[in-house]
């Protein structure tokens, strides 16, 4: 390339600045070799949505592709940063309108660089919206679910008290069992005749925590009083009973003598019947004869008349 411009310059496409490869440190894309001052500001701004490319070219490059450059001077570098400044003299027209035109490239980069940030202002303005929508949206779940957990809080506090009356009447139940487990052992311990002695110590230390003894005594003397009142009954009954017995006793054996005192008279009373009967029949026997002969003795009278 023949540079025949003497004022021809270099400059930065990020910031429309002259590039001064001297006095300032200058950083190179190695893919296309595009040059500028730096390409961090550049990649921050790429890495909003876009892939990180050259400024000019736009070929796709990432960190890894910048390159610092080195230059190597001869001479004065005041001479030489003073030779490249070109502020202040502008002797020569044309010089004056490449200058103009340079600015007016400059002023159009910087215009579509505005451009591009205000479109950016725009999309994250959009994305604020977008996130605060969200984010009322969010805060409208959280509500709802700390609603949620409050409705869900009262449920298991009334299913707690309910657990703890359901508890506590079950407390009261198996005590009210234990109870009539304890009524009924007591019931057996007196009633039942076929206890072994085993079977006494059982009843006698139901529901009695370790060795008891002094409970399991009072209920034992306890029971063995009431047996005794229930066996003094017993007996006083048994000899009502045999009182009763004797009585009967003497009752039946009366009442057999007089029986047989009924039949001996019976007997007599047949007896006597018999002997009348034949008397009697000897009585109406001997008249019947009588009368038999007295009529033979007639019949033959009147007989021998005729
Ligand atoms: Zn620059
Ligand atoms: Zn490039």
């Amino acid at each position: 390339m023949v540079v025949d411009n003497a004022f021809a310059k270099t400059i930065c496409s990020i910031c429309y600045e002259d590039l001064k490869p001297i006095v300032e440190d200058l950083q190179s894309i190695s893919i296309c070799g595009h040059v500028f001052h730096e390409l961090w500001s550049w990649f921050e701004y790429c890495s909003n949505g876009k892939k990180k490319n050259c400024p000019v070219c736009k070929q796709t490059c990432s960190e890894a592709n910048v390159a610092r450059l080195y230059f190597q001077s001869v001479g004065d570098q005041n001479d030489l940063s003073a030779s490249q400044s070109t502020h202040g003299y502008f002797e020569d027209p044309k010089e004056l309108q490449r200058e103009v035109k340079r600015l007016e490239r400059k002023a159009v980069g910087l215009n579509s660089v505005v451009e591009n940030q205000q479109k950016e202002l725009n999309a994250v303005n959009e994305e604020l919206c977008n996130c605060k929508k969200q984010l009322k949206l969010e805060v409208m779940l959280k509500n709802n679910a700390l609603e949620e957990k409050a409705v869900v809080q009262q449920l298991l506090h009334l299913k707690s008290e309910e657990l703890n009356t359901l508890t506590s009447e079950r407390v009261r139940l198996q005590e009210r069992n234990m109870a009539l487990a304890k009524e009924l052992a007591a019931l057996k311990l007196v009633s039942d005749l076929n206890l072994e002695e085993e079977d006494v110590l059982k009843l006698a230390s139901l529901g009695k925590e370790g060795n008891n003894h002094k409970e399991t005594i009072d209920i034992l003397r306890k029971s063995l009083v009431i047996r005794n009142k229930s066996y003094k009954e017993l007996m006083a009954k048994c000899n009502a009973l045999g009182r009763g017995e004797a009585r009967s006793l003497s009752k039946l054996g009366k009442a057999n003598e007089k029986l047989k005192k009924l039949k001996t008279r019976v007997q007599e009373l047949e007896t006597v019947v018999e002997v009348k009967e034949n008397k009697d029949l000897r009585a109406f026997k001997a008249s019947k004869d009588d009368k038999e002969t007295s009529a033979l003795a007639k019949k033959c009278k009147y007989g021998g008349r005729a």
